[in-house]
């Protein structure tokens, strides 16, 4: 097999750094493993919001500006759902539902999460192999003083606002990963952690049996990229989960996290006077500017980590 690179992404961040990966990079060699810990099922459809996330990305049909669904889209069919349900906060397009209700229909015929994702990347033409982080349902769960709330709703409907009393990730202890990822994560030129939630996103793919281990052993070929720039997260609410964990929200705080496997850490420029207390813990740190705010941007950062040697 060709050269392959391996990475782990969640959603809006991860699907940023993809972008410009695939201009410097062949798709094709790319083998992404998404978080599927914030799947919902809403209006009776299996909803997986960051594997359609980097899907609708890679197929170039991503609404940029909102970071999620379909380009150009329509909200009829919401409209009508909003009535049906109460269910007033989540917002699914027309073209997003069209995806919702494939896929719902696809595990009514017991296809697998994988295969599944498998045949949606086909038909919208995805290059990329997307690759769900394990087939068996995992759920986020956010405990606040009010009680535990589904992470989506803790996200959307109460807008990051209520207090992190812990995590919860329902079915992580049954999730395995796909055989195909161990054996991807032994032959990868590079893998890369995208600058995706830690706790959330990453820290969830982490916990799905053997994979951390596996990582522990290529430590050397490991890269990640910080979500946090000068102690703080460009969106979501990466740093409230981060202090409920105990950590200090910085990107030497995300190293601390994974320390244990990881080999070469790129941090922001503003953030450099901090490389010598993560080069401290064992990790080969490189500043540059990690902001991606437009294409040129992305694909800067993207042939920066590639060119590592
Ligand atoms: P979601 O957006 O909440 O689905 O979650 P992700 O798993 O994609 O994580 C978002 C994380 O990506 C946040 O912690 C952001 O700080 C980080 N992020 C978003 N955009 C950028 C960027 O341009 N540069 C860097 N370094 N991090 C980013």
């Amino acid at each position: 097999m060709s050269e392959i690179f391996l990475l782990f992404a969640g959603g809006v961040g991860a699907a940023k750094f993809i972008e410009g990966l695939v201009k410097v990079v062949d798709p094709e060699s790319l083998k992404i493993v998404v978080n599927t810990g914030d799947d919902i099922e809403l209006f009776g459809l299996k909803i997986c919001p960051d594997l359609d996330i980097i899907t609708y990305t890679l197929a170039n049909l991503i609404d940029k500006e909102k970071g999620w669904g379909f380009i150009d889209e329509t909200f009829n069919c919401l409209s009508i759902l909003k009535k049906y349900y109460d269910i007033g906060w989540f917002n699914a397009g027309d073209k997003d539902l069209a995806t919702h209700i494939y896929r719902t229909e696809l595990f009514r015929q017991n296809y697998s999460k994988d295969d599944i994702t498998k045949k949606i990347c086909k038909k919208l033409g995805v290059k990329a192999e997307l690759i769900p982080m394990c087939n068996e349902p995992v759920e986020t769960y956010i405990k606040t003083p009010n009680g535990t709330i589904n992470f989506e709703e803790y996200y959307i409907k109460y807008q990051c606002k209520p207090e992190v009393l812990g995590i919860e990730f329902k079915g992580i202890e049954k999730a395995k990963s796909i055989d195909r990822v161990l054996e991807y994560i032994k032959i990868a030129k590079k893998i890369i952690i995208c600058p995706s939630n830690p706790i959330v996103s990453i820290g969830t793919i982490l916990q799905v049996e053997d994979m951390k281990e596996a990582l522990i052993k290529v430590k050397d070929k490991v890269h990640a990229i910080s979500p946090i720039i000068e102690g703080a997260t460009i969106k979501g609410p990466a740093d409230k989960l981060m202090r409920c964990l105990g950590l200090d929200v910085s990107c030497v705080g995300v190293a601390k996290y994974y320390q244990n496997f990881l080999g070469h850490f790129i941090i922001d420029n503003k953030d450099c006077k901090l490389k010598p207390e993560i080069e401290n813990l064992g990790i080969k740190t490189y500043c540059f500017n990690t902001l991606m705010v437009n294409l040129k941007k992305k694909k800067r950062l993207a042939q920066f980590i590639i060119n590592i040697k």
